[in-house]
Formats: structure tokens, sequence, C-alpha cells
């Protein structure tokens, strides 16, 4: 068996850099398959894109091809026909006509070896399974099951620990290449996230003041108002900050806090967040850089809610959190003393997914000035996608007494939506919005003793009701203010 490095990556491939002929499904049943990449590659498709594309499915469910095939049409239906510049309704028909489906046990010696030779090259193949089963299917191939220029699409949480990411990418890299290795955030296939870049390097006006010395703290939070939704299999096993924040928020993190690469293309890119997140951290008394909780009853929109404990498929013993919340250091010349709170939670009272950046007070306000005294704030709305500005400015009356003007503009959210990014980053075999996997196992180091001192009990489970700000002796102002 050979191992792929990095360096080669740039050579020799037989289909490097070309378009992904088949591409097969493993969890063809499964949530995400149904709820968001078909959505995806429809309208991929509706754009123009995924031309000719060869879709098949496969899992442990006895469908048949016709059943598949009825599934797909539906979820190509819904997948809003409004988009697309032109009309591609025959090439959906087209794809869905083609599509087969096989009942396989992905974890069986020698099952996915026979499904892939029966392909058409190049494949690439879509991991839409939960992480174990992943890793297991993994296992079973060899380097000569694979035809010249596969892809491998793998899931986020990329392993369950860092152990297991290290597994993982010890098996990938004897399979592909790394940059044909896709390890989805699909954060990273949001418009807004990717935003971010364009605001700091394209503006003059913030990079100058990107930094502590100007900078007082950064939140990143993603709030939601769904509850478990029937995925108690999977939530209960991961919790918040798996789910959450040791993959998509940490992204966000790094592409906020991380120094301008010299050019987007994907090696300059991921080396910054790379390096980025190498120097991140939470700092090692976990009472005070952590906190946890769980919901309990309550009420969301007048929809009732159970105790997260009394929900279908949860063992409390587990103790698995809702609500999670870590204050990372990024320990470098440019960050050296700013907390970046990262929180993420379901079941509360209102949807929250921003980024705050809040900046520092001048250093001196000439005598005489009055008026608001909290600081200015820079908010990066993830849905909606939104930009909001504090200015203090001379109010009207009195023009010493200060005003709050908050400069207010909407993002264009991309049509595509984040799966059809990320599927067309891996069906046109570009890696730049995938985790390289370095970075994946240091996503890991980051959140690893954190989650070892949640399980010794060293920081208390607090409680929350469903419908809520959170708990009651949680306070929220100081979570990128309260708007
Ligand atoms: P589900 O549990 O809904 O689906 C998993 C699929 O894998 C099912 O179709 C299941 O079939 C199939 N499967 C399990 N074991 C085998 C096996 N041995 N052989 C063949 N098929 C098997 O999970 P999700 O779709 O929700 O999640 C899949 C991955 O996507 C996870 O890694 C998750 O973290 C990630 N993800 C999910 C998101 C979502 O919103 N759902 C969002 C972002 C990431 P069966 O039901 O018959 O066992």
């Amino acid at each position: 068996m050979t191992t792929h490095a990095i360096d080669e990556q740039a050579s020799g491939h037989q289909f490097q850099g070309q378009a992904i002929k088949t591409l097969l499904i493993l969890g063809a049943s499964g949530d995400l398959t149904g709820r968001l990449l078909l959505p995806g590659l429809a309208r991929l498709v509706r754009h123009g894109k995924a031309e000719g594309i060869t879709l098949v499915g496969a899992g442990s469910d006895a469908w048949s091809t016709e059943d598949w095939q009825e599934r797909l049409a539906t979820s190509f239906a819904a997948a809003s026909p409004d988009t697309g510049t032109r009309n591609d309704d025959g090439a959906l028909e087209q794809i869905c006509a083609g599509s087969t489906y096989h009942q396989v046990d992905v974890t069986a010696e020698g099952s996915l070896a026979e499904l892939i030779a029966g392909l058409q090259p190049p494949v690439a193949i879509y991991f839409a399974l939960p992480p174990a089963v992943s890793e297991k299917a993994c296992a079973t191939l060899e380097p000569e099951d694979l035809p010249d220029g596969s892809r491998l699409v793998m899931e986020k949480p990329f392993g369950t620990d860092r152990e297991s990411a290290t597994r993982l990418n010890t098996i990938l890299g004897r399979l592909v290449p790394e940059d044909h290795i896709h390890r989805v955030d699909h954060f990273l296939g949001k418009a807004t996230v990717l935003n971010i870049l364009g605001l700091r390097f394209a503006n003059r006006l913030l990079e100058p003041v990107w930094n502590s010395l100007h900078i007082d703290s950064v939140d990143i939070v993603f709030d939601e108002k769904l509850t478990l939704e029937n995925r108690a299999r999977y939530y209960d096993g991961a919790g918040a900050l798996k789910d959450m924040i040791q993959s998509h928020l940490l992204q966000v993190m790094a592409l906020i806090a991380m120094n301008a690469p010299s050019t987007l293309h994907e090696r300059d890119l991921r080396d910054h967040i790379g390096t980025v997140l190498r120097a991140s951290s939470v700092h090692p008394d976990f009472r005070s850089s952590t906190r946890r909780a769980r919901y309990t009853a309550g009420s969301i929109d007048g929809r009732e809610v159970p105790n997260y404990v009394d929900e279908s498929g949860v063992d409390p013993s587990r103790g698995t959190e809702t609500l999670a919340e870590i204050v990372v250091s990024i320990n470098n010349e440019r960050w050296a003393g700013v907390p970046f709170r990262l929180r993420s939670g379901k079941s509360l009272g209102r949807t929250r997914k921003e980024a705050v950046i809040t900046f520092k007070p001048v250093n001196h306000l000439p005598d005489g000035f009055t008026g608001v005294d909290s600081p200015t704030r820079l908010r990066i709305g993830f849905g909606p996608d939104t930009l909001e500005l504090d200015l203090d400015v001379n109010g009207p009356g009195d023009v010493f007494c200060l005003d709050r003007a908050t400069l207010q503009a909407e993002l264009n959210a991309s049509e595509l939506l984040p799966y059809g990014e990320v599927l067309d980053g891996v069906l046109s075999g570009d890696p730049t919005l995938s985790v390289r996997g370095d970075t994946a196992e240091d996503c890991w180091r980051i959140v690893e003793p954190v989650l070892e001192a949640w399980k010794a009990n060293d920081v208390p489970m607090d409680e929350y009701p469903a419908g809520s700000a959170g708990p009651s002796n949680w306070s929220t102002a100081e979570v990128g203010g309260e708007k």
C-alpha cells in the first residue's frame, strides 16, 4: 500500500481536475441525503453544472431502483424550482431515469469494492453515513478498489475523537491523495461565511484594526429554535460541542482570525486556516472557560417541547449537552488576550446565527461628549445574511450627545446553497472548501480536553427551559451584546 503525501497532490493522477462521472451516495435513505444532498444536486443541475452525472444510491434499506427514483423525483421537485439560469428539468429527469439503487452493508468486506467496480470512473463516493460506519467502510477498501481519480467525501464530524480522526486520515491517505479527500464542513459552503474573506481582505478600513489593539472580543453564536427533530440517534451521541463547535464554529473562527493568504488557492487558504487553528486552545481552567447545559420541558412558538432526557432515543446516562459555550484563545501576536467565545445550542427561544466583533473604546473621548457608552460592534449574520456596523456619531438636538448609528447591508446568499457549493467542489475537483486532514485533527485537539473535563463532571451541567434564552445563571449580555 502507498501513502499519498500532500506534496504528491499535483502530480500524475489521470483524472486530476477532471469532472466526476459518477456520484455514489452511501446512506441513500438517510436524512442528509434526502434533505440536503439531493436538493443541492438539483440546484447544481439547474445552474447547468453536474452535466451528464450518473447518480448511484446505496444503503442498507431494501429499496428497489424504482423506489429510489421516486424519492429522487420528489427531492428534485422540492428543491426550489425558481433557481437556475436555464431550464434543466430535462437534465434532472435524465439523472433520475439513469440512477440505480443498491442494497449493501457498506461495512461488509468486499461489498463496497464490488459495487464501485461496476461504476463509470472517475467516481466520487459520498459517505453520508454515521461517522463510525464511514470509518469501517473506508477500512474495508484497498487502493486498487478505487479507479483513478476517485474522490472520497467524508461528512462531519470527521471521526468521533482525535484518535479516530487520525486513524481515518491514515486510512484515507492510503486510498487517494489528500486533495481527492473532501472533508465536508458545509459552513464553508455558506456564502456569508466566505464573505468574511472579502470583507476582511478587500477593505482597507478593517484589516488595520483587526487585532488585539482594537478588538476586545469575538463571539460566534449559532443558537437554534430547532429541537432534536427525530435525530436523537446521532445527536445524543454527539451533543452541541461536537455537533457544532468542534467543526463549523472553529472554521468560522479561523476565517475571522487568520492572516491574509497571498492567493485564494486551496493550499494558501487552507495553510492559513491550519496555522491559526494550530495556535488555538481552550484555557485549562474549564470551569471559567467553558459552560454546558441541557434543555428541560418548555414551549417554542406555542409548541410544547419535552425534557431533553425524555425525548425518544435519548440515553440520559450519556450526559449529552444541548447548549455549549467555550472560550478559545489564539496564542499569537495578533490575538493574544482576545477571547473568542463560541456558543451553540438547540431549543432556544430565538434563532441567532452570527459572528460579533466587539471593538475597544477609543483611547480618549474628548470631555464634553455624552450619550451611548456601550461598545461598537460589527455583526456578520449567517442567516439572514447581513452585515451591521455600529458607529457613534453626533446626534440630533444636542450635537455633543452621541447617537448610535448602525450601517446595515443585506448580503446575497448563493443560489446553490451550501450543499450545492459542497457538491460543486466535489464534482469539479476543487478541495478549497473542504477541511484539510491536519486541520480536522487540530479541531479535535482543541475540544478534546473540554470533552474529557465535562465527562469527568468538572463543569456543572446547567439547565434551561426550552424556548428560553438559556440558563438563568448565564448572562447572555456578555455574548456579543444584546440587540
Ligand atoms: P441518518 O442516520 O439519517 O442516515 C444514515 C444512513 O446510513 C442511513 O441511510 C442508514 O441506513 C445508512 N447506514 C447505516 N449503516 C449502514 C451500513 N452498514 N451499510 C449501509 N448503510 C448504512 O444520518 P444523517 O443522514 O443525518 O447523517 C449522515 C452523516 O451526515 C453523519 O455523519 C452526520 O453527522 C452528517 N450530517 C448530517 C446532517 C443532517 O442534517 N442530517 C447535517 C450535516 C452533517 P439505515 O437507516 O437503513 O440504517
